[in-house]
């Protein structure tokens, strides 16, 4: 063990031979080792900067994917962590409860559509969905229908990294198409064609519709991003589909899955994305953003009639117990998370964001690169024609000092909601240079 540790801590002098230790031994999210890709090594981070090891500063534009929403290192966070730690860090959520917990599922209940009554406490989005898919399963063998154990889903669209999830993410523009064999086969149509802001008409229900009535009979549940698409194309779409697949899915009893992974807490300038359609899904699942971006925490909710389903069908019991389930450190950061959003003026925030994301971004769609410009609440997209050299592209962001990291042809900006009209500006103006140098 000493001469590990001692080697380790001899290996790690420098800041390049400390990065070299990182490129050759530890994988980051979907890279290899020995990739060629940029790394920068992180050594403190306030607000919404991140400070490098090297000394410079980069304003963020990610919010470290969705999840930082009132910048790093917030006080209330970090004191309520503090104190969390003073009571208990861990405990078996299993036969045992806790403050933090209950504090926090009562919010949720709270905050959510109030037909939302159950809460399920998991470890990250990706689990959040897989228990959502469990509990579609369960209910529809506990109400007679065991035969519904396949879901619809969306073009398109992402919800996770494990096997559920992967198998209701895009089959062929997703990250897993290499896993067909080993994943669950689903249904899947078209992504929503009208935008945000656009009238659906007839025609746009019609794969869903059909869908439905040739295989409802095997479909437990349908799963979407409500309004946004996040990591499989960062595509806003129509409130008046999501109304139409409430319809559907009562007539055809299919239960409703929201998957507000991303979008929930504000983002997209309503606290839950649903809320653009006004209406509620059976099971959502809520994760990010939720801990203000402090600790992994996500939870899927349901309705009475999904929770009773389950409570009175066999075995019984909702059949899914992580071993760190509700973790209080993670309640508690939810917690202090949840009460600065609702304190704050986070919708005027939103929107003075997204008006300065549009003001600043949209001259770019002229430029004969750029494929498209859209902006939703916090979101900004630049969709280019081509796909993006991220070995090139993300060195100029951080010489400019910004962290920006498009993916595919997508340059997107979803900045901390506490961001300032200059940082902003910073963000927008580097995403401008870099890409008419493009
Ligand atoms: C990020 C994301 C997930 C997966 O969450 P993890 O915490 O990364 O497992 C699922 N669904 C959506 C919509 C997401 O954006």
């Amino acid at each position: 063990m000493f001469v590990i540790h001692d080697s380790a801590q001899h290996i790690m002098q420098t800041i390049d031979d400390y990065l070299q230790f990182d490129r050759q031994h530890i994988w980051h999210p979907y890279s290899s080792l020995n990739s060629q890709l940029p790394i920068y090594a992180v050594e403190s981070a306030q607000g919404v900067n991140i400070r490098l090891r090297d000394g410079r500063e980069l304003i963020d534009g990610m919010a470290s994917w969705w999840s930082v929403i009132h910048g790093y290192k917030h006080p209330e966070i970090d004191q309520a962590l503090k104190h969390q730690i003073d009571q208990v860090s861990h405990v078996m959520f299993g036969g045992l409860t806790h403050q933090p917990a209950i504090d926090l599922a009562a919010k949720l209940i709270a905050i959510t559509h109030p037909s939302l009554q159950a809460v399920f406490f998991a470890d990250s989005g990706s689990v959040a969905v897989e228990v959502a898919l469990k509990m579609a399963i369960q209910y529809q063998a506990a109400i007679g229908q065991k035969q519904r154990q396949h879901f619809l889903s969306l073009r398109h669209a992402y919800h996770g990294d494990t096997f559920g999830a992967m198998s209701v993410c895009d089959p062929v523009n997703g990250m897993h198409s290499l896993f067909t064999q080993a994943l669950s086969q689903q249904f899947f149509i078209e992504q929503p064609q009208k935008r945000f802001h656009e009238v659906c008409e007839t025609e746009d229900f019609l794969a869903m519709q059909q869908m439905f009535e040739q295989h409802h009979k095997q479909i437990a549940g349908l799963i979407m991003e409500p309004i946004v698409q996040g990591a499989g194309g960062m595509w806003f779409y129509s409130a008046d589909y999501l109304k139409q697949a409430r319809e559907l899915c009562d007539h055809y009893g299919v239960l409703l899955i929201f998957d507000e992974i991303a979008t929930g807490f504000g983002r997209s300038g309503k606290l839950f994305a649903y809320e653009h359609a006004n209406i509620a899904a059976d099971i959502l699942c809520l994760g990010k953003a939720l801990t203000g971006g402090y600790m992994s925490l996500a939870a899927t909710l349901c309705n009475q009639q999904v929770h009773q389903a389950i409570d009175n069908g066999e075995p019984g019991v909702f059949m899914h117990g992580p071993t760190f389930m509700a973790n209080p450190l993670a309640c508690a950061a939810a917690n202090a998370s949840i009460e600065l959003l609702l304190k704050s003026a986070w919708q005027t925030n939103i929107q003075n964001i997204e008006q300065q994301l549009i003001q600043s971004l949209t001259p770019l769609s002229q430029l004969p690169s750029v494929a498209d410009v859209r902006v939703l609440g916090a979101i900004a997209v630049v969709e280019m024609k081509q796909v993006i050299n991220m070995q090139s592209i993300v060195p100029q962001f951080v010489q400019l000092g910004v962290w920006l990291r498009p993916f595919g042809k997508l340059i997107y900006i979803m900045p901390p909601y506490t961001i300032k009209q200059q940082e902003l500006e910073k963000l927008t103006s580097a995403m401008t240079q870099v890409i008419s140098n493009l």
